[in-house]
Parts: C-alpha cells; sequence; structure tokens
C-alpha cells in the first residue's frame, strides 16, 4: 500500500470513529474506540508505550474493526497483544480483522470466555439476527491463543494487565481487567455506564453477587473504563446497575406471583409479558440501548429473567416442602 493511501484510510478512519480520546501518563498513552449505535455503541480501548500496542476488546463489525486497524497501523509499532473482557459478538466479532493485519499478534482471554466464543456467534446465527449485518459481520471466528488464570497479570512490553473473572454475569464469562501504569480498571460489560444491563442469559443472580463481590474487591473511587458507556467512578455505577438489575427481578417476581399470571405449562401467560414489557419499556426509557430499543431490551430480558426467576421459584418450594 502507498504512503498515500495508507494515510487516507488512516484520516477516514479518525474521522469515522465515533469518539477518540487520548490520556496520556508516564509517557504512554490510552486510548479509545466507540462506535455508533448501528454497531451497538461499543468500546475497544488501546493502550500505546514506547515498546508497542496492546489492545482490549475487537468491537463488533469489520467496517469498524478495520477503522481501528488503521488507527493501530497508524501507529508504527508492534500490537503486543488483544486482551478480551468477555464472549459476546461486540467484544471478539473484530478479532479476524485484527489477525488479519497482526498475524502474530497473542490473543489472551480466560478458559471460560475462550470456550464460549463459538457457541455464541453459532448461537447468533441460528437466532438468525446476525444475517441482518450482512458482510459486515465477519462469519470467521477466530479463538484467542493465550489462556488466563482468573487473577494473573499478563505483561505486554511495560505495561501489566491484571485479569480477574467475576464468573456468568451479563455474559458466560466476565472479566475486568486493571491496569497499573494507567490506574483504570477496564469493566467490560459487568459494570457499564448508561446502558439497560442484559440479563437475557438467564445470569441475574449472577449479576447481583459478582457486582457485590466486585465492589468488595476494587474501590468505589477506581476509575472505570466500561465496553458501552463513557468512564466513570467504579461505586457509583456498580450502585446502578445492582438498582436496575434489582428492579428488574423484583418486577418479574411480581408478575410471576399475579393470580392467573401463569399458564398451565407453568409460564407466564402473554397478558403478563406485555403488561411487563410495558412496565420495562417505560422505566428504561432514557437508558442506552445498544441501538436497540428498551422495547426490545425488555422483551429479551424477560427471556432470561422468566426461565431463571421461576426455576428460582421451584427451588424454594421444594426446599419449603416437607
Ligand atoms: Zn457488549
Amino acid at each position: 500500500m502507498t504512503v498515500k493511501k495508507r494515510a487516507l484510510i488512516g484520516l477516514a478512519a479518525l474521522l469515522a470513529t465515533a469518539a477518540v480520546q487520548a490520556e496520556v501518563k508516564d509517557g504512554r498513552s490510552l486510548n479509545r474506540y466507540a462506535t455508533s449505535e448501528r454497531s451497538w455503541g461499543v468500546n475497544a480501548y488501546w493502550m500505546e508505550s514506547e515498546q508497542g500496542l496492546v489492545l482490549i476488546d475487537s468491537l463488533l463489525l469489520v467496517p469498524d474493526a478495520e477503522n481501528l486497524a488503521a488507527v493501530l497501523k497508524a501507529r508504527n509499532k508492534p500490537l503486543l497483544g488483544v486482551l478480551l473482557t468477555h464472549p459476546h459478538v461486540d467484544h471478539f466479532g473484530g478479532l479476524s480483522t485484527i489477525r488479519k493485519h497482526f498475524p502474530e499478534v497473542p490473543i489472551y482471554a480466560t478458559a471460560a470466555t475462550t470456550n464460549n466464543i463459538r457457541p455464541v456467534h453459532e448461537r447468533a446465527y441460528e437466532q438468525g439476527w446476525i444475517q441482518a449485518f450482512g458482510a459486515d459481520y465477519d462469519k470467521n471466528v477466530v479463538l484467542p491463543n493465550k489462556l488466563v488464570e482468573s487473577g494473573s497479570t499478563v505483561i505486554l512490553g511495560d505495561m501489566h494487565f491484571q485479569m480477574t473473572s467475576f464468573g456468568a454475569m451479563e455474559s458466560a464469562d466476565n472479566v475486568l481487567i486493571y491496569s497499573p501504569e494507567f490506574e483504570v480498571l477496564f469493566t467490560g460489560d459487568a459494570v457499564m455506564n448508561g446502558p439497560i444491563y442484559y440479563l437475557g442469559e438467564g445470569h441475574s443472580h449472577g449479576v447481583m453477587e459478582g457486582l457485590e463481590r466486585i465492589a468488595q474487591a476494587y474501590p468505589a473511587n477506581q476509575r472505570a473504563f466500561p465496553s458501552h458507556g463513557d468512564p466513570g467512578w467504579l461505586g457509583p455505577m456498580v450502585e446502578h446497575e445492582l438498582a436496575q438489575v434489582a428492579f428488574m427481578r423484583e418486577q418479574m417476581s411480581k408478575a410471576i406471583e399475579r393470580p392467573k399470571a401463569l399458564t398451565e405449562e407453568g409460564k407466564l401467560s402473554d397478558a403478563a409479558r406485555a403488561r411487563l414489557s410495558g412496565i420495562f419499556t417505560e422505566h428504561f426509557r432514557h437508558y442506552l440501548t445498544f441501538g436497540l430499543g428498551s422495547e426490545t431490551l425488555a422483551w429479551m430480558n424477560m427471556s432470561g429473567l422468566e426461565p431463571e426467576l421461576l426455576a428460582e421459584r421451584k427451588a424454594a418450594a421444594e426446599k419449603a416442602a416437607p
């Protein structure tokens, strides 16, 4: 590629980037690449030191990942590693593109994240919604090639990244990444800043527990960089997530306990679901929704919450029985 063409692509990449922010500390910089709502308003973060670059997550769509790769290429330094926060398409979807431009790059993730990438990728096709992106979503799935034990520190050049899993929360495995150089905690989707919390995988109980453990593990005045939304302070962000997940659990429980709410098969009636979707949609009207809208998020979250809370109710009844 000619220098001029590369420069033009780099410029196009910068213009297409919804938000490029950089902060510099001790000669290293921390940068954010945020996509538009078409690709779910997701953040990737990249760090640069004299020795090279490190990327956290890889975005959803090929055009975004191409732009991100062009931004990284323009730095003329090696990409020392990619770290993954969790196994969702908007975080691993761009891996194939990143690896195309940086063939040698090691990709780090926990075993639980790695093992869930292909199933999540395949489920998106089975469910049929990912096809809406056409060729912009990469059908080639790339898996991490470096396994990380939860709690261990990955050292890349002169930068350190402590990766700690808090288990099944927003996804099957949610990892927080602490950078001592920047004194920043990358919270992935375990703690976001603004969006409706996604409970479609039925782990709302795990979310409540995980958020409590996160609040114990890090100080409230820790700077937190989420994978959706702007950076903020960890304490208030965790409180916000706890409140909204507690609200959704409480409303689902109430819906289940209402007289005649359940069908003969023991599921919520259509009328009960419609009523609850109205409550959720109204309550979360002003939240970010990954570009999907609060009503769609309401139905997605109900599909995870309903079987989870029905199972909790059944388990409680069996425990109470003599
Ligand atoms: Zn996400």
